[in-house]
């Protein structure tokens, strides 16, 4: 484990394969961001994509796909996350190998075009399932409560492995949301868990686009 500072995405904490690998349970955060949810004046406090939205970016079940503009540009990324958004995306060869491996707990979801019903060739992962574990930071970290929704936000965490409720445990899915809410300001999201199963076929496939740290599940 080794703290490295200036990341501007995620963690500043580095995990080895083998630290990754000795969880049951991991945290998957975005290393590569690419392009922006359409219409232009997309935000999370509107009625485009989510229900029961909030300006604090806290909202309830996504009723429709992501739209963008133009193909997504990956490079030698097979996931991908828009601005401004936090959900997953990824290329097709990722959905064929999670379902050639029975991982359980997502869905595909078309990415669109905008202006066109024209699918893209990669798709969001959509997790419907939010674990009732929580969040149990080593030390009290930074948090706001919403004026408007009272939906209590942590401070993404950045160091050390995330602490999580051993609730996890008895989860059937291989991903799962978090049960709190991450973020500060206008941006709010929750977090995505995944056995150590999704974890391994992500390195040993040496997909990129996620980096992975693990959780420590506490009672
Ligand atoms: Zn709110």
């Amino acid at each position: 484990m080794l703290r490295y500072q200036g990341r501007s995405l995620g963690f500043d904490t580095i995990f080895t394969d083998e630290e990754v690998l000795a969880a049951q349970w991991c945290l998957l955060l975005p290393d590569y961001m690419h392009g922006y949810p359409e219409p232009s004046k997309w935000s999370v406090d509107r009625s485009y994509t989510y229900e029961d939205h909030c300006r604090c970016g806290v909202h309830g079940r996504q009723h429709a796909p992501f739209r963008i503009k133009k193909k997504p540009r990956l490079g030698r990324h097979q996931f991908f996350c828009l601005f401004w958004a936090t959900e997953y995306f990824a290329v097709p060869d990722v959905f064929s190998t999670l379902a050639d491996a029975g991982i359980t707990g997502y869905e595909e979801w078309p990415l669109l075009r905008s202006g066109q019903a024209v699918e893209t060739t990669v798709a969001q992962i959509y997790i419907p399932a939010v674990t009732s574990a929580v969040y149990r930071p080593a030390e009290p970290g930074r948090r706001e409560r919403c004026p408007q929704c009272g939906t209590v936000k942590h401070n993404v965490h950045r160091l050390g492995p995330m602490q999580v409720s051993a609730e996890l445990l008895a989860e059937e899915a291989d991903l799962v949301h978090s049960h709190d809410w991450f973020g500060s300001g206008f941006e709010g999201h929750r977090e995505i868990f995944a056995t150590q199963r999704v974890a391994r076929l992500i390195l040993e496939s040496g997909w990129k686009g996620l980096y992975i740290t693990p959780v420590q599940i506490v009672e």
